[in-house]
């Protein structure tokens, strides 16, 4: 080893001795100056400075020095615009100079005593993406740095980084520029997110949070209280009229969400454990929180999902007793009405929840606008919008929030004047009577030729706008709501309830039913998926009930029974990716269809796939000699396709649906479709969106499913449209070798 080297490898030794005297110590100040002192005896050099970012003041500031004026420390400051130190910082690049002051970035600070030291170098330092300080070292000409030496001081930097953030945080908390903070006050008062269900709503923000945090520890209420037995049976008068609310909105779900809660108001472990402490003496409260903390402990630490989610169910109801304990105190806690809710995790069955007690709004706190959660609140029609944006979960309870779910606008206590503009607004918001009044009964291109319009379907509450809208049947019916808004796998019957009512309101219509597809961001919260680290690549959706046979055998028999004479309904299966899983769900059908008796089992029903993994891409031969019918999925072809997930935000610029792969990809698996003569529609939200629209008319399409409030923009849109302007535009598409090129042609 060089003599050089190992002196190197000695002052990286020191530095990290040195490096961790930080912990521990209180005298920030002496400690970066033993930093410098070390660095500049080393390196041999005049000037050893640290330079540390403000971001709060957005100033680069110099901390500590060997060879500057030393009363130019926290004197010299410098924006990250101005001069080396500044251009080093924000480019995040090393400069090494050996004639500083002839550079034309270069601004000279004549209260450092600096003009000796012409030879230069700069490094930022950083910790991720953020920036840090500078580590300036100077000398005099003509001792420039080498090559070496730079690389040292490069390895050094990198050392420091970390210590120098923690220093970098303590100097501001004893200079008392960081207060403990309060982030609620510090919110934006305007934040742009993602639209997720148009409509504009405002109200008192509430921070949606779970389990038993919740719930007072002890007797932690004073206060006028009633006796326990009246605020029990004021709790299920509430749910039983949270019920009836709910049975009006979403008839799949009725009985489900507060059954389990009325059945535990008469249980003995339960309520009567409660009664019995409070004959013992017990203040109420205290005896509602005991039971209810000791039974959200016993769930919460169930090896069963579904023992766990009742946890949830256990906060809600003791919520609510301790509301009614004390009828005279303004507790919003347990009801969500005229709220708008921020909330980063929510399960489907709190949006039900949440809509059954009319909800205002919901800003999701992260998530995808594919994401079933967004789905649902969309189906619900709760104005609703997505921002990334954590300090929002720190907002005030009763903090008052506008959403703009139209174009994803969240204002924190906005002025009179924006409010005054969203409520003409929400006046002049046309009406669905006045939408449906302008819709044609059939769609057809600005040239005649005819393409159906069918409505996307979750919750059965959506059937009737789907017939305002005169959607052309139910091109995908998404069975797995019902699955996902209870807390037990519904039984056959259960199922066959819903279906039944479905064909029968969209009767003599088409009608596509999918099969469960749970799994991925569709989690049932009662079936356990042991942690699974990539649960969108793990046995969800048919992979899930092929593994499950009985829970399809269930629904399959379920949808076949509730056909009855109809023979317009179609069955489908969710994320094929072979040939053989799709023979054996198909197979699956037929031996359901065999048991029925012969004189009411009628035809066998047309039985179709999602196309929405690039494994079928290359397949297509062989599946349009087994599949009846295709339904493009989007929505799960763009994140299979891309590897990016559909629900993170984070990602969200890489969900493209317009990158070339996708769209060819798209392409390939129609063009044999259609020329074997099958029926193919598209399903995911892209056929919503005007761009993708005319691609899927221009390669052939003639069937969509959207959601049903889009179908007179829809409509209108291809009405201006000729057939051939979309073949070219679909072509012209189709030719683009990269997603800028897309984009220009696009408009995106
Ligand atoms: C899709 O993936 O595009 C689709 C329609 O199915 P889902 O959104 O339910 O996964
Ligand atoms: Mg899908």
């Amino acid at each position: 080893m060089k003599k050089q080297d190992r002196a190197h490898l000695k002052l990286l030794s020191d530095v990290g001795e040195i490096l961790s005297l930080l912990t521990g110590s209180s005298d920030i100040t002496e400690f970066l100056q033993r930093v410098t002192t070390k660095l500049a005896s080393h390196l041999n050099t005049a000037v050893c400075s640290i330079y540390l970012y403000d971001e709060k003041s957005d100033d680069i500031v110099l901390t500590t020095t060997v060879g500057l004026k030393a009363s130019s420390v926290g004197v010299t400051r410098l924006r990250l615009e101005e001069g080396l130190v500044g251009k080093a910082l924000r480019e995040l690049k090393h400069i090494v100079l050996e004639k500083a002051s002839l550079h034309p970035e270069f601004k000279y600070f004549p209260e450092t005593g600096e003009d000796p030291y012409e030879c230069f170098l700069a490094v930022p330092m950083r910790r991720g993406v953020e920036r840090i300080g500078v580590l300036v070292l100077q000398r005099e000409a003509p001792h420039k740095f080498t090559e070496s030496e730079v690389h040292l001081v490069l390895a050094l930097t990198s050392q420091l980084a970390g210590t120098l953030e923690n220093a970098r945080a303590l100097l501001a908390l004893q200079s008392g520029t960081i207060q403990p903070e309060n982030r609620a006050d510090k919110l934006p008062t305007f934040l742009q997110g993602k639209s997720v269900c148009p409509g504009v709503k405002s109200g008192p923000a509430y921070v949606f949070r779970r389990r038993a945090s919740l719930i007072p520890e002890g007797a932690a209420k004073e206060g006028e209280s009633v006796d326990l037995e009246t605020a029990i049976s004021a709790t299920a008068k509430e749910l039983t009229a949270l019920q009836q609310q709910l049975a009006n909105r979403l008839p799949e779900a009725a009985s489900l969400i507060s059954e389990a809660q009325l059945l535990m108001l008469t249980d003995p472990g339960f309520v009567g454990a409660m009664k019995a402490k409070v004959v013992e003496g017990a203040p109420p409260a205290q005896a509602v929180s005991d039971i209810a903390r000791k039974y959200i402990r016993l769930f919460e630490n169930s090896t069963h999902a579904y023992l766990r989610e009742k946890a949830s169910d256990v906060e809600d109801l003791a919520l609510r007793i301790l509301k009614n304990l004390f009828p005279l105190e303004n507790d919003a806690r347990s009801s969500y009405k005229n709220q708008v809710v921020v909330a980063r995790d929510l399960f489907p069955s709190d949006i039900l929840k949440l809509a059954a007690e009319n909800v205002n709004a919901i800003v999701l706190v992260g998530g995808g606008t594919t994401s079933h959660v967004a789905i649902l609140a969309r189906s619900l029609q709760i104005p609703s919008i997505i921002i990334d944006f954590q300090e929002l979960l720190q907002i005030r309870d009763g903090e008052f929030v506008l959403v703009d779910g139209e174009n994803g606008h969240l204002y924190v206590n906005p002025e009179e004047e924006t409010r005054r503009k969203y409520e003409k607004h929400i006046q002049t918001t046309e009406d669905i009577s006045v939408l449906a009044s302008k819709i044609q009964e059939e769609t057809r291109t600005r040239d005649g030729i005819r393409v159906r319009l069918m409505s996307n379907i979750n919750l059965l509450g959506e059937l009737d706008l789907a017939l305002q809208l005169k959607a052309e049947g139910i091109g995908l019916y998404r069975t797995e709501f019902p699955f996902l808004v209870r807390d037990t796998f519904p039984s056959c019957n259960d199922q066959l309830q819903i279906y039944r009512e479905l064909f029968q309101r969209m009767a003599g219509r088409e009608i596509t039913i999918r099969t469960l597809d749970a799994g991925g961001d569709k989690m049932l919260s009662y079936f356990d998926t042991d942690g699974e680290p990539n649960p969108e690549l793990g046995l969800c959706s048919i992979r899930l009930t092929l593994s499950h046979p009985e829970i399809l055998e269930d629904q399959l028999k379920a949808i076949l029974l509730a056909r009855e004479n109809q023979n317009r309904i179609r069955i489908m299966f969710p994320m094929i990716a072979s040939p053989d899983e799709f023979l054996t769900a198909k197979e699956m059908v037929v031996q359901q269809w065999k048991k029925l008796p012969t004189e009411t089992r009628g035809e066998l029903p047309q039985i179709g796939m999602m196309l929405e993994l690039p494994a079928v891409v290359d397949l297509m031969d062989e599946f349009v000699r087994i599949a009846d019918f295709f339904s493009i999925g989007t929505n799960d072809f763009v994140q299979y396709m891309l590897a990016v997930d559909r629900s993170n935000e984070r990602v969200a610029d890489f969900y493209c649906p317009h990158h070339p792969a996708v769209l060819r990809g798209i392409n390939r698996m129609v063009r044999p479709a259609l020329a074997a003569g099958k029926d193919v529609s598209v399903c995911g939200e892209m056929a919503h969106d005007p761009k993708y629209l005319r691609f899927f008319v221009g390669i052939g399409i003639r069937k969509l499913s959207i959601d049903p409030n889009t179908i007179p923009e829809i409509q209108q849109c291809l009405a201006t449209e000729t057939c051939a302007s979309m073949e070219k535009y679909a072509q012209d598409l189709l030719k683009c070798t990269s997603i800028r090129e897309i984009e220009n042609l696009i408009g995106a």
